[in-house]
């Protein structure tokens, strides 16, 4: 009814656009490209309803995966300096095109893009520049690995220059540095980006903890980088770092740092059952050479972790839908099934 809907004036077409967006966003890009399109053809409307209009067409071509077409109508809107739509939003609709298509140069190009417009708008803040920063360092960083995969390090250089001057405090770009010292079997410059960039943020020692590890053993630093360790938990006490110190003991022995450490911790810390698992058994390797009253102290400690984890915790469950509760139920309060109740 509305696409044969005779005279759309520019009050109407707004209310044709708002359907095509809803069109969208329940998933029937079909009629929304059909909205969209109808709006587009009207030989009345005028530039701003036209250019509003094949604005939210890219999005439905986008959102039915036909990408070339959505690049080539954010193109065109971008060429024609549409004063409608801002260009900080076209260019950030060619990232996430970019981005899915892994066109890593042009990606760089579309964020640069935005920033400045931004910037040029005034609704640039701090904030927004470390977004688009840490994406162009995200994209030079993939531009790279696929040199480094090529084994072309000339050019892999080249990418990471251009990352450090976009943003040098990037995690991404240290544990990348990493991996290319790692590659050429510079391990002591491997460990010491590695360390870099877990100091920066914890997190990652998952995935970098077994090349951090054989970096420190490969160039005899494993001393080194338990001490390290070490001094990053005192900083941020991590349960990522904690058990990363434990690995570690295990493989290459303990010092009285760690025993203290490790007594603290469990005292005062309240931790994962993982990081209680890890803590008790540093615990019991240690108590071989202890004697009887040395080696209950130690079991008092993980009792009291034990109770420190369980504070807090619902004891009971319900059986039928899972939800979990403080205080016996005759009646599960999610799901109001009876005597589904039974302890967590
Ligand atoms: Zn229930």
């Amino acid at each position: 009814m509305f696409l044969n809907y005779p005279d759309i004036d520019e009050y109407t077409a707004e209310t044709f656009h708002l359907l095509g967006n809803l069109f969208r966003d329940r998933g029937e890009v079909d009629r929304a490209l059909s909205v969209h399109q109808n709006v587009i053809a009207r030989s009345n409307l005028n530039a701003k309803q036209k250019q509003k209009a094949m604005f939210a067409l890219g999005q439905d071509f986008f959102a039915a995966g036909m990408l070339d077409r959505a690049e080539s109508v954010f193109q065109e809107l971008l060429e024609s300096n549409t004063k409608w739509i801002s260009k900080a939003a076209i260019c950030e609709s060619l990232r996430t095109i970019y981005e899915q298509t892994q066109e890593w140069q042009k990606a760089i190009e579309a964020t640069q893009c935005t920033k400045k417009s931004l910037k040029k708008d005034g609704v640039d803040k701090s904030d927004n520049t470390k977004k688009q920063d840490s994406l162009i360092t995200h994209y030079y960083c993939e531009l790279a690995d696929e040199s480094l995969q090529k084994g072309n390090l000339h050019e892999v250089d080249g990418f990471i220059e251009k990352a450090k001057k976009t943003y040098k405090q990037s995690t991404r770009l240290m544990s990348l540095q990493g991996d290319i010292a790692y590659h050429q079997k510079d391990y002591k410059v491997s460990l010491s980006y590695y360390l870099k960039a877990i100091k920066e943020d914890s997190r990652l020692l998952s995935m970098l903890f077994n090349k951090t590890d054989e970096s420190a053993s490969h160039s005899d630093n494993t001393q080194y980088l338990q001490n390290e360790l070490l001094k990053t938990y005192q900083k941020n006490p991590d349960n990522n770092v904690f058990e990363a110190i434990l690995q570690l003991a295990e493989k290459y022995g303990s010092n009285e740092k760690i025993d203290t450490l490790v007594d603290e911790v469990l005292v005062n810390k309240k931790l994962t059952i993982k990081s209680i698992f890890k803590a008790s058994g540093y615990i019991k390797d240690k108590s071989k050479n202890l004697n009887h009253s040395e080696r209950s102290l130690g079991l008092i400690k993980v009792n009291q972790s034990l109770g420190k984890h369980l504070q807090g915790v619902p004891s009971f469950r319900c059986e039928h839908c899972g939800y979990k509760m403080h205080d016996y139920l005759w009646r599960c309060p999610a799901c109001n099934h009876w005597d589904t109740v039974d302890q967590a």
